[in-house]
């Protein structure tokens, strides 16, 4: 049997974190299996739908790189290939909805009441059998023992969502159904529906919660819960797909770090944890961070070039060489890329300005007798590398009986504007010889 997994969002314009893993762990075990998956757009409530809810869930996905498998031909491509394809939406679907329900009307298995159709439900126990939370043997309560029926077709003709779950897991042919455990409750009533359809439901895989460090239930509100404050904030989305992973299932020997390739090939669902997950934003932060130490420069760049335009920084202006010059000097500082701007915008500005003022009350009175002969000295320089500037800055400090933290500081300012950044003799390397002498002669023009 292929495996055929899907991940089915209702579009609220929001995609939480513990949808997120449930399309995580469904594209897991899709790609474990050599399996299907599929993205289905639950979106039969036309009053809360809008593209803008869609793209929220599409542009989530795509961030993680959590690609989808199959669905109709969407826009105006000409070939069906991976990428053009889907995802379903169920509002495009209601003709698939009518007749089934019809069916189950002839066959006396729904009927009609107050304008509405109603289901007629099992009056036993379900039991239902689950790959991580075990038998489930869900009892009738004493509502559903009064009235066990539901209505599946609203008065107003709205299909409901058991329904439409159901026939679109069906004619999806889904073997296995991850999501969260919040859908639990309603499982009976889906396996009840499934066998008035004539087949068995598919497998079920209920997945525990996520909940906020300190155990209570993850709201919309807060911190953390939405997947797109990851990509505002600066996280490398393959460090939040690592951490999801870790959020109820686990490698063995606790590792923290792994790669994605090695958690397709050991992803099971039996090994998915019981117990509810605690989601640690400390623990992401630092996952984060060890991503980036430890990435290639290309990716590097890739990223922090997408978080320098975010706070419209260009570096399309510059030669290609130079900027990776300039982000390399910044990869080993950062922990969020959202950080980058703070590390490296000034090698992309024309002018430095900083506040001169508060910055000379660290200055002493030779300040700008020092820069002038760093200036003359450096202009000197056939070779304007890291070690030469270093030296430089010494055989002037020496020269002039100042010790070097009188000069560095001041430099660093004309340079860059700011009092951190990265290593100062890299970073002056990288400025090159025009930009820096250009950046000096203003600071001390503008200190009068
Ligand atoms: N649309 C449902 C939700 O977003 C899907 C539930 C399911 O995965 O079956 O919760």
């Amino acid at each position: 049997m292929k495996v055929r997994v899907r991940f089915a969002p209702s579009p609220t314009g929001f995609l939480h974190i513990g949808g997120a893993r449930t399309a995580l762990f469904n594209w897991l075990y899709a790609r474990h299996m050599g399996g299907t998956f599929v993205l289905r757009i639950e979106d039969t409530d036309a009053a809360r739908n809008s593209q803008e809810a869609v793209d929220v869930i599409l542009n989530g996905l795509r961030w993680l790189g959590l690609d989808w498998d199959e669905g109709p031909i969407s826009g105006d491509v000409t070939g069906p290939s991976k990428g053009d394809r889907g995802p379903y939406f169920q509002s495009q679907r209601s003709e698939n909805y009518r007749r089934r329900v019809e069916a189950l009307l002839s066959r006396g298995l729904a009927y009609e009441h107050e304008g509405a159709v109603k289901f007629k439900m099992a009056r036993e126990p379900i039991i239902i059998p689950d790959l991580v939370v075990g038998d489930v043997t869900r009892e009738l309560t004493d509502r559903e023992k009064l009235e066990p029926d539901f209505v599946i077709v609203r008065s107003d003709g709205q299909p409901v969502f058991h329904l439409v779950n159901v026939i679109d897991d069906l004619e999806m042919g889904i073997t296995h159904v991850i999501r969260g455990e919040d859908h639990l409750s309603n499982t009976a009533k889906h396996i009840a529906l499934f066998r008035a359809f004539g087949v068995e439901p598919p497998k079920y895989a209920h997945i525990p919660l996520i909940l906020n460090i300190d155990g209570t239930k993850m709201s919309k509100r807060d911190k953390g819960a939405s997947l797109m404050t990851y990509l505002e904030e600066g996280y490398a989305p393959e460090a939040v797909v690592n951490y999801l992973c870790l959020l109820g299932w686990s490698p063995k020997g606790n590792r923290e770090k792994v790669p994605i390739k090695e958690v397709i090939e050991l992803f099971d669902l039996p090994q998915i944890l019981r117990h509810n997950a605690r989601f640690d934003l400390n623990k992401l932060h630092w996952l984060n961070g060890e991503y980036i130490k430890e990435m290639s420069s290309d990716r590097f760049h890739e990223l922090a070039v997408h978080a320098l335009a975010r706070v419209g920084i260009d570096t399309n202006r510059y030669d290609l060489a130079y900027v990776k010059a300039a982000l390399d000097t910044s990869k080993q500082k950062v922990k969020l890329f959202s950080e980058v701007p703070t590390f490296a915008d000034f090698y992309f500005k024309d002018e430095i300005d900083f506040d001169l003022e508060a910055a000379a009350k660290d200055f002493v009175p030779e300040t700008k007798k020092y820069l002038k002969q760093l200036r003359d000295a450096f202009a000197q320089l056939s070779k304007f590398d890291a070690t030469t500037l270093n030296d430089t800055l010494k055989a002037v400090a020496a020269a002039s009986g100042a010790s070097m933290s009188v000069l560095v500081h001041p430099i660093r300012l004309a340079a860059t504007g700011r009092t951190v950044g990265p290593s100062l003799y890299h970073l002056l390397e990288v400025l090159g010889k025009e930009r820096v002498l250009s950046r000096l002669d203003r600071t001390m023009s503008r200190m009068g």
